[in-house]
């Protein structure tokens, strides 16, 4: 089995209370993420 590297494809879920998006991602292999993200600043890693 080759090392397996996770595609993560995000979805905006909804709107935090400080007008964040919340995204989830996940990967075909059934790995999922979360994150809030701030449209007025750069996008974290990860
Ligand atoms: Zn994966």
């Amino acid at each position: 089995m080759g090392e397996h590297i996770h595609v993560r494809i995000w979805d905006v879920t909804g709107v935090g209370d400080d007008g964040e998006l919340l995204e989830s991602a996940h990967c075909r292999c059934g790995a999922t993420w979360s994150r809030a993200f701030r449209p007025d600043e750069e996008a974290p890693e990860g």
